[in-house]
């Protein structure tokens, strides 16, 4: 299972689920990632340590 935010994997038993209203599902490593996508509202490729920003840097397409 990985982060939703910032693509890290997430032990088993460990990290926060979210649900939204539409059944959305979100995982999330840590409550860092957690603040970041709900309390600062922040897309994880504008974020410079997400494995989404980091791939879009070096180059490789997902
Ligand atoms: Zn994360």
């Amino acid at each position: 299972m990985k982060c939703s935010f910032c693509g890290n994997d997430i032990e088993k038993g460990t990290g926060m689920m979210f649900v939204q209203n539409d059944g959305k599902i979100f995982y999330f490593c840590s409550s860092k990632c957690e603040k970041n996508r709900f309390k600062l509202g922040r897309i994880p490729r504008k974020v410079k340590w997400t494995d989404e920003a980091v791939k879009i840097k070096s180059g490789v397409k997902k």
